[in-house]
Parts: C-alpha cells; structure tokens; sequence
C-alpha cells in the first residue's frame, strides 16, 4: 500500500478564509448576501453558497434591493469601490489585507513619468484590480521572457521611474528570476515582492513533496491561479495530476505508486483533500 502525505499548508489561507466566513457571519445574521464574482475559486464552495441564496453578481449596479453586498478577496476595481461607496450601497469589504497593501503601494505613485511592471496573469481579478489602482503606463509580465522583451524593445527604460510587484501568488523562483534580471541594468526601480507568505510556504512544500513523491495530486479550481503553480511545480519533479475534487479523480491504479503527496490550493477546503485520502485509502482496502 502506497504512503499518502497531505501537505501541512492544504486548506484555506488567511484571505480566502476571511472572506468565507464573512459570507457566513451575514447569512447566520439572516442577511441577504449576494459577491461581486464568485467569492473564491471553488465550485464546492460557490454551490454551496448558492443553495443558501448568495447571489453572484458582475457589477456593483446589479446589488439587489435589501442585499448587502461583499468584495472578495482578490479586492476589485478602484471604480467599483467608488461606484459603492457613492451609492451606500451597503457592502463588506472582505479583500484580503496582502491584496490592499499592493493597491496603496500602486496608488502612491504621482509622477508622469512613473511605470508599473506587474509580474502575475493579466486576466486575473487581483491583477485587474491592481492596475486600476495605478494611473500611469503599466505592464503585466509572466515570467523573464516577457521582462526581457519589455527591455530590448524599450518600453522600459532609464527614463522611467518603475515601480515592480507581484501578483500574490507569483512563483518565487520566476519572481526572481525577474528581479535579478531589472537589477543588473535598472537603478530607477523600486522592487515590492508583494508574493504572499502562504503561497511561498505553499510553494516550497510541493516542491518538498513532489521530490520525494512518484505522484502528486494537486487539490483545487481550475479558475485558481495558486492552484495552477503548484500543479506546475509538481509536474516539474514528478508524476502530477490536477483535481477539484475526488469525483475528478482518474479511474488509474494508484497502488502502482509507493508515495502519494496531495497538495491544495489557498482556496480548497480541507474536507475536499481529505475525501481524496479517504478514497485512495479505500482503493487499497478494495
Ligand atoms: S493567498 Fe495570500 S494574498 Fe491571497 S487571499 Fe490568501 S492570504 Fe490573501
């Protein structure tokens, strides 16, 4: 039978949880609750919500009568925060604290000629959110390839002031595989490494694990942009496969694998790694 290690950092981190719990702690106060999207990334979760009445909303203009509505996490766009505000909207504010220091760090910037490099995926929430908060030029890199272009085709330049964050969850090791890269030509930057503690500690122990294991399941939403680190750091190292949950998981026979590390993203509730244990588990016994 095959060792099954749960990483020590699987379930919700510090932001996903608080946000969670907000929407619990107005629903149990017989609030009508409705996110501006979905309030993480974890269909479970959202479905969950959802049988309890939580509406998913797109804009702030769409809250409902009677509805108090809250901000996720991953924060939201500088206009819609002033569009809620402006239209006492009743609202809780659940973004995660890492998420707003990056928007006060961006906001700050006053001259014309400062730019944003924002290491991270330009399609994701936080991302998006970030960038609104910054009123100048601003780029979005994924990774030192994308850094270097930026340089040879002279949209960065000595004549700019940069200022350089990350999305909070951005690979470490890109993310420095990017500072050291602007270090060695730049001197007119500011480097913020704004990665999250829980995404690093996540990190470093599916790389840990993934050393050690012939095969590692990657717990967590496909939207989860955490998620798809880990399972790219797994798969580096070893066999990996990417679930949301136990009924995703692969009709393959596991009892072929002497070590199986299971590791979750920040937004993937702990039952849903456990439920996997218990499956293998039951696998072995037949
Ligand atoms: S991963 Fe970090 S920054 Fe993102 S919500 Fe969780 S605690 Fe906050």
């Amino acid at each position: 039978m095959s060792e099954i290690i749960i990483a020590k950092t699987s379930g919700f981190c510090f932001g996903v949880n608080r946000a969670v719990e907000t929407v619990n702690n107005l629903l149990s106060q017989g609030k009508k609750v409705c996110t501006l999207g979905e309030i993480i990334h974890n269909s479970y979760v959202i479905n969950d919500f959802e049988k309890k009445g939580v509406k998913v909303i797109n804009s702030p203009s769409e809250t409902p009568a009677g509805y108090t509505l809250v901000i996720r996490s991953h924060g939201c766009v500088k206009k819609d925060l002033e569009f809620i505000k402006k239209n006492n909207i009743d609202f809780v504010d659940a973004t995660c604290p890492f998420v707003k220091k990056i928007h006060k760090i961006v906001e700050v910037n006053k001259e014309n000629n400062q730019i944003l490099l924002a290491a991270g995926n330009a399609d994701h929430p936080e991302m998006i959110g970030i960038r609104s908060y910054f009123n100048n030029k601003s780029y979005v890199i994924s990774g030192k390839k994308d850094l270097q272009k930026l340089i040879n085709d002279g949209s960065i330049s000595h004549k700019n002031l940069i200022i350089m964050i990350s999305q909070t969850t951005f690979s470490k090791k890109e993310w420095e595989n990017c500072t050291n890269l602007i270090s060695n030509g730049f001197t007119n930057i500011t480097i913020h490494d704004t990665i999250c503690n829980t995404t690093n500690s996540r990190q470093e122990e599916a790389e840990k694990l993934s050393k050690t294991s012939d095969l590692m399941i990657v717990v967590g939403g496909e939207k989860s942009s955490n998620t798809r680190k880990l399972y790219e750091i797994c798969k580096k190292n070893t066999d990996a496969i990417l679930v949301e949950s136990v009924k995703n998981l692969p009709l393959i026979n596991y009892e072929k694998y002497t070590k199986i590390g299971i590791v979750a993203g920040a937004s993937t509730p702990i039952k849903l790694v456990e439920q996997i244990k218990i499956f293998l588990e039951g696998w072995y016994y037949g």
